[in-house]
């Protein structure tokens, strides 16, 4: 690894630069934070089960017809990805109250929201990633109204997918945040990554709100085995990859 030209180093992520300057590799880490990185901390083999995770999940939004950064996977913690221009925004989208909602608003903790909810987060650790409004985005130039309309789509489209996926492996898509990027066309194209660090993820089979977690919640609220939890996400969805 120590040869490699590092281009960025996230929370979560690292990544390379490669020969092909379109061409990066995403390497995941094991390396958790929360509550903008005042809580840190380590989740055994996170970065492998994430990177196993968002690879199937990239791949099942791909043959869905939704572009994605993700090339191919080259090992059990790397990824090539396509060199984008991240989109400053968090987009989050909503099925289910919880988190931050909660607390902004005191809608109760699973709420059902119908239709989901897509928000914009400001990506800046420094502001402390606040909620933005389209306005806020059109002063800010963060994105033109085109590219907002366009992401909403894609976000709205892949929840519909994943929410259907995740039926599957009878886990409930609370909620989950995506990143966006521009290829060198200026396209829009789905980037960073989806896992359980970026999704909230409810057993179906448990009615206790503690036990039900199996996403990074785990982690924020000290709730234990959390690596335990992420091994069940990837071993549900790799049980129904193999059945589709
Ligand atoms: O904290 P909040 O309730 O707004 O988070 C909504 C969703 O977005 C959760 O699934 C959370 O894991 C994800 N998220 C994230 N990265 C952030 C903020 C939120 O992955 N910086």
């Amino acid at each position: 690894m120590s040869a490699r030209e590092k281009r960025y180093e996230g929370k979560a992520k690292i990544l390379y630069a490669t020969e092909d300057p379109d061409v990066l590799i995403s390497y995941f880490k094991d390396d958790a934070t929360a509550f903008n990185a005042q809580k840190r901390g380590q989740i055994l083999d996170k970065g492998r089960i994430n990177c196993a995770i968002a690879t199937h999940l990239f791949r099942l939004l791909a043959a869905q017809g939704i572009p994605t950064h993700w090339i191919e996977t080259i090992s059990d913690r790397e990824m090539c990805v396509r060199a984008v221009k991240i989109v400053p925004l968090e987009v989050v989208v909503r099925n289910f109250a919880a988190g931050s909602l909660c607390q902004q608003t005191g809608l109760p903790l699973g709420l059902p929201l119908a239709p989901p909810l897509v928000e914009f987060y400001y990506k800046n650790d420094d502001l402390g990633d606040p909620l933005l409004t389209r306005d806020r985005i059109r002063a800010m130039q963060l994105a033109s109204a085109d590219q907002v309309a366009t992401i909403t789509d894609l976000a709205q489209t892949i929840n519909a997918h994943l929410t259907q996926f995740f039926q599957q492996c009878h886990i409930t898509l609370v909620d989950f945040k995506l990143e966006f990027g521009l290829d060198q066309q200026q396209q829009i194209v789905l980037a960073d990554e989806i896992s359980p660090d970026t999704c909230r993820l409810w057993d179906q089979a448990k009615t206790d709100p503690r036990d039900r977690v199996l996403d990074k919640d785990r982690f924020r609220q000290d709730l234990g085995q959390v690596a335990e939890a992420y091994q069940e996400v990837l071993e549900r969805i790799l049980a129904q990859a193999r059945q589709n």
